[in-house]
This record gives structure tokens, sequence and C-alpha cells, in this order.
């Protein structure tokens, strides 16, 4: 350095210099966004796909795979990030409109069922129908039939649109009457006795809750406990699950009715509950140093998902 000219040792120090600071600030940087929140992350073991959306999402893919592109009527499970990865791999989402208009092709049913007219049509369409209808939702079906068949007087707690209450309703030619909500029942003349049913993915709390109210009003009611175990028992596993941690991100897509049900039950039990639908909405203001956070989802959550969720937050 004592050989070179002034100006040019100048010039080092102050290339250097600039260095420094650079390096420092993408230290810093480095140091507020990257593994410096040191959060301690673990995931529900019992969160993640049910097997209805298990068999249907396996049953897809093999099909995917020998034939190179599969028709599903309806969004294959209520995910949107699951279903663009089918989409890249050749699933084609149709609607009911598109499905009459289709012909000698193979469609997959998902795990929410159809109502008997959809098998009509297929029938009509030269359509084989690739049946991934959960066995407990046609076990349901099932039910509701009888019951209609027995002229009993059906009424649905479920949700207004939802394809599984639709394959329900389609069981009694559209008798049976829905409702999301007891309120929807006031000043409604309602039978002195009737049947209830509940979609499978209904808050078991709220079906009682409902029963116990429609008793007290003095109907006979001959009520029906259809809610699925995996979701039921989901409710209880979470209210545990999220006692023991500071934040729990909840990964669901926003469609999902067990999605929203089991959500209110984590944030019921630990306010500090955030609904994340895909990774881009996590956030590292969300948390604060050494945070224990706990990630679980619904019954149409890939693993997937929630692991892509856990290196995000790991990294913070
Ligand atoms: S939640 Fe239950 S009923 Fe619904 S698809 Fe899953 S296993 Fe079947």
């Amino acid at each position: 350095m004592g050989l070179l000219p002034k100006h040019l040792r100048d010039n080092i120090v102050n290339v250097t210099i600039s260095l420094v600071k650079t390096l420092q600030s993408i230290m810093s940087t480095f140091g507020k966004n990257k593994g410096m929140l040191n959060l301690s992350v673990t995931i529900d073991q019992e969160s993640g796909f049910c097997f209805g959306v298990v068999y249907a999402i396996e049953m897809a893919e093999e099909i995917l795979e020998e034939q190179g592109y599969l028709y599903c009527l309806g969004d294959i499970v209520h995910n949107d990030e699951e279903v663009e990865r089918l989409k890249l791999k050749g699933l084609r989402i149709i609607n009911h409109d598109e499905f009459k208009e289709l012909k000698n092709e193979r469609v997959l049913i998902r795990a929410h069922g159809e109502p008997p007219a959809t098998y009509q049509i297929a029938l009509e369409n030269n359509i084989i129908l690739m049946d991934a209808s959960c066995p407990v939702v046609l076990k349901l079906q099932n039910r509701v039939k009888n019951s209609f068949d027995d002229q009993e007087k059906i009424y649905i707690y479920g949700k207004h649109g939802h394809a599984e209450v639709i394959g329900l309703q389609g069981q009694t030619n559209g008798d049976a009457v829905v409702f999301q909500d007891l309120k929807e029942l006031d000043g409604v003349d309602l039978p002195s006795s009737f049947t209830l049913y509940s979609q499978t993915t209904k808050s078991t709390d709220k079906f009682y809750a409902i029963k116990d109210e429609l008793i007290g009003r003095g109907y006979k009611v001959k009520a029906n406990d259809t809610i699925c175990r995996q979701v039921s028992n989901r409710d209880n596993e979470l209210k545990v699950f999220v006692k023991n941690y500071d934040k729990i991100v909840f990964v669901s897509g926003r469609k999902s009715s067990n999605g929203k049900i089991l959500y209110d039950v984590c944030r019921q039990n630990n306010v500090n509950t955030y609904f994340v639908s895909s990774p881009e909405e996590l956030s590292p203001t969300m948390f604060e140093a050494k945070d224990r956070v706990g990630i679980c989802g619904a019954t149409s959550t890939p693993m997937w998902l929630m692991e892509k969720v856990k290196s995000i937050l790991t990294a913070y």
C-alpha cells in the first residue's frame, strides 16, 4: 500500500469501507428475516387429508398417469394449491353444465358425491364415472334415501349449494329442506315430527345445539348425528393441540367447509390463530422471536403444503 500513490490508497480505503457497509447491511437484513426469529415449529400430525380425499386424489393420479388427462366434476378438493398441482398433471375441472355436454369420456366424481341425476346423464352420454364418492357420504346418502322412502319429513343441516348437500337433496327429489342456520327456520311452519340429518363436515356442537333447541320448541325430532368422525374427532384433537403453542397457523382453502369450522375451533382455543390459504400470506411480522408455532389444517389441506409453510417459518 505504501508504494501506491495517495489517491489510489484513498480509493481502496473508500471501496473497502463501502464494501463493509454493504456487508453489514446484508447481514442485518438477513438477521431480521432469516433464522433470527428462531421459531420452534410443529405440524399437527393429525391434520391433513382425510381418507375420503386421499382416496379421490390417489384415484385421480393413477388415471392421470395412464391417460395423461382426466375430467373431474367440480374441484377435486377445496384447496386451490392442491387443485393447481393436479391441473399441472392434466386434471380438467368441469362444472355441471360442461358435464352435460361431454360424451364418451371418463369423469371423476369427487369425495362429496353426486345426486342420482348425475349418474343418469353419464348413462345418456356414454360417460364412464370414476366414482370416488367417500364411503361415509355414500352411507349418508343411503340413509337419507331410506328416510325419504319411508315418507319422513327430512331437514338437513348443511351449507346451501355445497356439493355434498346437493347430492343428499337429490336422494329426496329435492324434497328435503336444507338450512345452514336455525334462524332460517324461524317463522317457518315445521311439521310436528321430522328427521334431522347433518352434512358430514358441520360442527358437532352446533348440530347438538340445533337439535336441543328444536326439541325445546316442542318438535319431535329424529336426530341423526351424521357428522364424519374425521371432522368431529379432529375438532377435539385441535382443541388440545392449539393450547400448546404461542401462535397457530391454520392452513386451508377458503372454500373448505370444515376448514372454516376447524379454524373457529382453533381460534376459540388460541386467539393467536392465523388463517392462511397459501404460503404467500405468511409474514415475519406475525411472530415474535422464539415463538412456539403450531401448524394445522383442514381435511382438505395437503401435508406438502403444511411442510412448505413450516420450512418458510423456520427460515424466519
Ligand atoms: S371428511 Fe369424512 S365424509 Fe368428508 S370426505 Fe373426508 S372422510 Fe369422507
